[in-house]
């Protein structure tokens, strides 16, 4: 069974008439066990948009920063201003790029295009620039929400007895596994 519910949305003139599928991942996780791994916090000036437009300060950068903060546990250069660690998202700078990345990253510089050391710093803060991504990956294996924190076995648990577990992946309790089953 593949691990996606596949939607696809309307035909719309402006994508020549086609429909697009909108991968959406079906499995215990949903799209975190199916998505390309980057952590991304998200930029101050959209939570600060979201804050206003809400009127809901709970949604304000300050905010956020400080449940992301609480939640990490980042594996790069320590920096607590903007990074959190001993937390239950486990998150690493990308191991083991591909020479691609530092060549682009010096092609964005070469260019003028601020580069940055820590995509999730202070980038996040400013107009923007070129980084190498961070990563939910550990060990080389894919870090979805079903591998993180201790509620996975709880879930997995309830997703069998209740039937609503979509893939084999949730009916193997290894939590260090490989959820595709490949
Ligand atoms: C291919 C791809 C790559 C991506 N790459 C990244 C990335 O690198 N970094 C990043 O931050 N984000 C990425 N994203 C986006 C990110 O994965 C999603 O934004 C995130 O997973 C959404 O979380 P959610 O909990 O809102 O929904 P989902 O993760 O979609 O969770 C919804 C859950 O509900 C389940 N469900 C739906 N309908 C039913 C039903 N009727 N009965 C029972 N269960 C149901 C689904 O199976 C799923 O488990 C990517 C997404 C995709 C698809």
């Amino acid at each position: 069974m593949r691990p996606d519910w596949n939607p696809t949305a309307e035909r719309r003139p402006s994508v020549n008439n086609r429909s697009i599928v909108q991968a959406m991942g079906k499995a215990i996780g949903g799209g975190t066990s199916t998505n390309g791994m980057v952590w991304a916090r998200g930029h101050k000036n959209d939570f600060d948009h979201w804050a206003k437009e809400a009127g809901d300060d709970a949604w304000n950068c300050r905010h956020v920063l400080d449940i992301y903060r609480r939640i990490e546990d980042w594996h790069g250069v320590p920096d607590p201003q903007w990074r959190g660690s001993g937390g239950d998202v486990f998150v690493q700078p990308a191991p083991d790029p591909s020479s691609i990345a530092p060549a682009f990253l010096g092609a964005a510089k070469s260019l003028g295009v601020p580069t940055f050391a820590d995509q999730n710093g202070v980038m996040q803060e400013g107009s923007g620039g070129a980084v190498i991504t961070n990563v939910r990956i550990r060990d080389g294996r894919r870090l979805s929400l079903q591998r993180t924190g201790s509620d996975w076995a709880e879930l997995g648990g309830w997703a069998r007895e209740t039937k609503t577990c979509p893939t084999p992946s949730c009916a193997a309790p290894d939590r260090h596994g490989d959820e595709s089953g490949s």
